[in-house]
């Protein structure tokens, strides 16, 4: 079996020196963490000098497409009162309104090609454009949800393909026109999709499935428990943006006196498959409803700052049980690093305190630890994958870091935890591997040049 052997390898919670990682790449698992000595007479050895190995990141929340946006919402009329979520929202509609098949799945490679590079070894794509232009279902109505898992397995990331229900332009509100491209008909076919992509997805080694009713806004209550329903009959992972924005909040509170997630927790669908993407306006009483059936909250931090839509009480939900995933989400930046470190830092701005999230260790308060877990081990949670971990049956997704880099230099292997999450740019990654294939070599992905062409032609083709 192939064993890497490099100076450092993440191991509970720090980086220690010696252990060598032998993997399958028939299983694509980790086979097992051994010992320097018993890495070195391994036959198929790969001395990795200068680097240390660690998980690779999960991304638990994406909207591949959404990478065009980039650059093109950061301006707004001079006489507008002000830009905010909504009116980014419209510009996302336009961009979404546009894309062919072909161009979709050219946004969405690239965008996993420069996921790759980061360091992110899977992704869940949150996918809810499932119609032609003219809102019509194409002949194959999962035509674009197989457009994403084909650009997957070509870049060579893995995906959890979230399939999203999305039914409504508001509590109780029929469907804005510049919505028809998301509209699933009704509950029926939604779960008939579903499980097709769930039997379709079956046998590939890369792609599988989760159930995204996409909101409180845009799926009608009744659909929530019967969703859930199927994904808790096949273990699968469970998915809703909720409390993004206050306005969500007081509709929900209009509609149904209840705030988004107490009404999810009516629903009975507040478990361990659960995961809320965002939640960052919860009240007390949402955060311990939070906490206690161990379900995960994804916080997408470097979106949130971009879209102003606030704060994540993380270290309220942290101490209340919650788990901490993040995702890259709109892609303002793909950089999960930088992810990591604005939960900390945001709580810093929030509360006037330094080291506010962490763990002990010993006898110090160490925050690098959590921060690295909600962008390994806590968005394999939310995707419901065994990754995020380097040991004997995970999936063998790791990535290098480069000891060398200039921003690391200094460091020693009991800071370089903290080194990484607050001081390290993207590009102390050079290597990663997923299911023991690697897919970057030295900064490199094969497809990346081509990747970024063909990106920024659909960006010319498409207005907006
Ligand atoms: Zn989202």
């Amino acid at each position: 079996l192939p064993t890497l052997l490099p100076d450092l390898v993440w191991q509970d919670g720090a980086f220690v020196a010696g252990p060598g990682i032998a993997y399958d790449p028939v299983s694509g698992r980790i086979a097992a963490v051994v010992a320097a000595e018993a890495a070195l007479s391994a036959p198929d050895l790969v001395r990795l000098p200068g680097r240390a190995v660690m998980p690779g990141f999960v991304n638990a929340h994406s909207h591949a497409f959404q990478r065009l946006l980039r650059g093109r919402t950061q301006r707004r009329p001079a006489d507008a009162e002000g830009a905010d979520f909504w009116t980014w929202r419209d510009a996302m509609y336009r961009i979404a309104l546009g894309l062919s098949p072909d161009q979709l799945e050219t946004v969405t490679h690239a965008c996993y090609v420069e996921m790759l590079v980061a360091g992110y070894t899977s992704v869940g794509e949150f996918h809810y454009l499932h119609n032609d232009p003219a809102g019509r279902p194409y002949d194959d109505r999962l035509e674009l949800a197989w457009r994403v898992v084909r650009a997957a397995g070509r870049a060579g990331i893995r995906v959890r393909l979230l399939h999203a229900a999305y039914a409504t332009g508001g509590i109780d509100a029929p469907l804005r026109p510049e919505q028809r491209r998301f509209a699933t008909p009704d509950l029926e076919t939604y779960l008939l999709d579903a499980v097709q992509l769930i039997e379709g997805t079956a046998s590939m080694a890369h792609a599988s499935v989760g159930l995204a009713p996409h909101s409180v806004r845009a799926v009608p209550r009744a659909w929530f428990h019967p969703i859930h329903e199927l994904a808790y009959g096949c273990d699968l992972p469970f998915h809703v943006h909720a409390s993004e924005q206050p306005a969500e909040v007081a509709a929900a509170v209009a509609a149904w006196g209840r705030r988004p997630i107490e009404m999810l927790v009516d629903e009975g669908v507040v478990d361990a498959l659960f995961t809320a993407v965002h939640a960052t306006h919860v009240t007390r009483r949402e955060i311990a409803a939070l906490g206690t059936p161990g379900p995960v909250i994804c916080a997408c931090p470097t979106t949130e700052r971009d879209l102003g839509d606030g704060m994540l009480p993380a270290s309220e939900l942290v101490a209340a049980g919650a788990f901490l995933a993040l995702g890259s989400d709109s892609q303002a930046v793909i950089a999960p690093l930088e992810e990591a470190r604005l939960l900390e830092y945001h709580e810093r701005l929030r509360r006037l305190r330094r080291v506010v999230l962490g763990r002990a260790r010993g006898d110090a308060f160490e925050a690098a630890p959590l921060l690295l877990d909600a962008a390994t081990t806590g968005g394999a949670r939310a995707l419901r994958l065994p990754a995020g971990t380097l040991e004997a049956g995970a999936l063998a997704d790791f990535v290098a870091i480069d000891l060398e880099h200039p921003a690391l230099a200094g460091c020693a292997p009991d800071t370089l935890a903290a080194c990484l999450v607050f001081s390290a740019p993207p590009d102390v990654v050079s290597d990663v591997w997923v299911g023991g294939v690697q897919r970057v070599v030295d900064r490199r992905h094969p497809d990346g040049r081509a990747a970024r062409q063909a990106l920024a032609a659909v960006a010319r083709a498409i207005p907006g």
